[in-house]
């Protein structure tokens, strides 16, 4: 048993998130935690909300709300539609906690006391009709490397560099769209990652186990060369400057940027756990190498544009410490998952988002969907025809129709119990072998977090039992040879059985219902790849019943209709 720490991109607290973040960072991750936790290891799955920066008031200010109440509120829906999805949070914190601006202000005088903080004189635009400094994003303009019209001062979204606003061409404004700006003076916290860019090096090019994506970014940004980044902002809301433990001189009205401060919330977060467990210390051995934290795997999900700030900013920021923080071990990032090609937009009512797909259907079909075509080799698009086609056929035809099959005929010509006697044919021989295999690709593919594989193996598993049935047919053996039949069916429900523990990571709430119909309690065990063993986990002389159908199908007339309210006919 190994000690996991999980954690996921922080979504950021500006409103509910759509489904495309839910399946480049959050759903993944709570597959994988409920996957592992299923292999019996010791699991810690951290989330947060990510609260502080502009975007926040901004928002907050539109809703008519103090930056902290809306945060507050924002929080709590973030939250619960997360577990209305089923994620398996420990833990579900929040960025702007007394824990994280504690870590934060000591991770940057760790940082001041080893030679890597700076006071530079920056040029700063400022908006001359918005009365204030605009943060990086907030300048828009043309990058200077692509020439992209629409690039943010942080970030080219179309090349994927990182920019600085002054590096725009025709800048304006993104609150109000002024031009009228001019570039002023503001003393700004610089980190000089230049000084740390050999050890940091030297770390990348030792995580040869990386998953390609997120080691291509990584390799990526090294070569483009690091530069010494600024680390605070001219804003009122975040975690205030500090220097010896009270407010540094000159920053009284600035605080950290909200990318030094959102990492070190995975720690803090962790200490919010053990805090409200009242255990003070606890979170200290998952994340101090020399508190015992040297066991932990430590595994990180996310969308391709935080790669860069996990690999290189973050990373810079622990190495620089000279402190004994654990370190990701492996980082699993996820490209886009798009709507009909386009970007999901709530002002363009583009696409659906966590709370309104809850109203459409249960967890577990989108869960499916979004796993079975996860944007793990390229990006992807989310289509109403091909959610309809998963939901009809991988769900309701494969595996709802063969339990419900299965199920019934036990009720109907066994008394609704596993019959007992006969022994394992020619048939059942074969679906031992084949199912040893496919149980082996299944548990690699989830190790290997590679998520379309695996939700294709478990499908595989759905369809081999269906040709099992189909080719052994006890129906037909029922007239002639009723141990035979008997044989069968216990094999089928022994399949349904083993369903639901394959379905607990990928669809929790019909794992418990399929597990419901052999009554059999969850969690269960994930199971080894001798099929023989895992086929005869129910015993013989067990109760099942058939319960209502698990999958409805979704027929063409609500596609219509979620089309037209949701978007979908258009191409981006
Ligand atoms: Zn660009």
């Amino acid at each position: 048993m190994s000690r996991i720490l999980i954690t996921s991109a922080l979504p950021y607290i500006n409103g509910i998130k759509h489904l495309g973040n839910l399946a480049g960072s959050m759903l993944p991750a709570d597959v994988y935690a409920r996957f592992m936790r299923a292999r019996g290891h010791e699991v810690l799955y951290i989330c947060a909300t990510d609260e502080h920066g502009t975007p926040a008031e901004l928002a907050a200010a539109k809703a008519g709300q103090d930056v902290k109440t809306y945060c507050d509120e924002q929080h709590l829906i973030q939250k619960a539609a997360g577990e209305a999805f089923g994620l398996s949070y420990d833990w579900f914190g929040r960025s702007s906690s007394a824990e994280n601006r504690h870590l934060t202000q000591a991770f940057c005088e760790a940082l001041d006391r080893n030679g890597l903080i700076e006071e530079r004189t920056d040029k700063m635009v400022y908006s001359i009709d918005d009365g204030r400094f605009l943060p990086d994003r907030y300048v828009e303009g043309t990058c200077p490397h692509c020439k992209f019209e629409k690039a943010r001062g942080d970030q080219c979204d179309n090349c994927g560099r990182l920019l600085d606003p002054t590096d725009l061409i025709n800048p304006y404004s993104a609150v109000s769209g002024s031009r009228n700006l001019e570039v002023r003076d503001t003393k700004h916290l610089y980190l000089l990652q230049t000084k740390v860019e050999p050890q940091l090096r030297a770390w990348i090019e030792s995580k040869t186990q990386w998953p390609q994506l997120a080691k291509s970014i990584a390799m990526k940004h090294l070569e483009e060369g690091l530069i010494d980044r600024g680390i605070t902002r001219d804003l009122k809301w975040g975690v205030p400057v500090t220097k010896d433990g009270k407010p540094r001189e000159g920053f009284e009205n600035k605080v950290f940027y909200v990318w030094f401060d959102a990492p070190v919330e995975y720690i803090g977060a962790t200490q919010e756990y053990f805090n409200a467990k009242g255990n003070a210390d606890g979170w200290q051995s998952w994340w101090r190498l020399d508190q015992g934290a040297e066991d932990v795997t430590y595994v990180q999900f996310m969308g391709k544009d935080n790669v860069a700030f996990h690999t290189v900013s973050f990373p810079a920021t622990i190495i620089g410490s000279n402190e004994p923080w654990k370190m990701v071990d492996t980082l699993k990032a996820f490209n886009w998952l798009n709507w009909y090609g386009g970007k999901f937009s709530t002002s363009m009512n583009r696409g659906v988002f966590m709370d309104q797909a809850l109203e459409l259907l249960p967890a577990d079909y989108w869960r499916w969907y979004l796993i079975s075509q996860s944007p793990e080799g390229s990006d992807s698009s989310f289509t109403w025809e091909q959610f309809q086609g998963a939901v009809n056929k991988d769900l309701a035809d494969v595996l709802g129709n063969f339990a419900n099959r299965i199920l019934k005929f036990t009720e109907s010509k066994f008394g609704g119990v596993v019959p007992e006697g006969g022994e394992a044919g020619p048939l059942e021989q074969k679906l031992y072998a084949d199912l040893s295999a496919l149980l082996a690709e299944a548990t690699e593919a989830f190790e290997a977090m590679e998520m379309r594989k695996a939700a294709q193996a478990v499908r595989r598993i759905w369809v081999l039992g269906n040709e099992y049935l189909q080719e052994a047919a006890p129906w037909t053996a029922f007239k002639t040879d009723v141990e035979r039949a008997g044989v069968i069916v216990r094999h089928g429900l022994n399949l349904v059985r083993l369903y639901a523990v394959l379905a607990q990571p990928l669809m929790p709430f019909a794992a418990q219902s399929i597990a419901d119909c052999v009554g059999v309690d969850l969690p269960l065990d994930w199971p080894t790849t001798d099929a023989q063993a895992e086929l005869s986990k129910l015993p013989a002389g067990a109760t099942v019943r058939s319960g209502e159908v698990l999958f409805k199908k979704i027929d063409d007339d609500r596609v219509a209709e979620w089309a037209a309210r949701f978007g979908g006919s258009e191409t981006g």
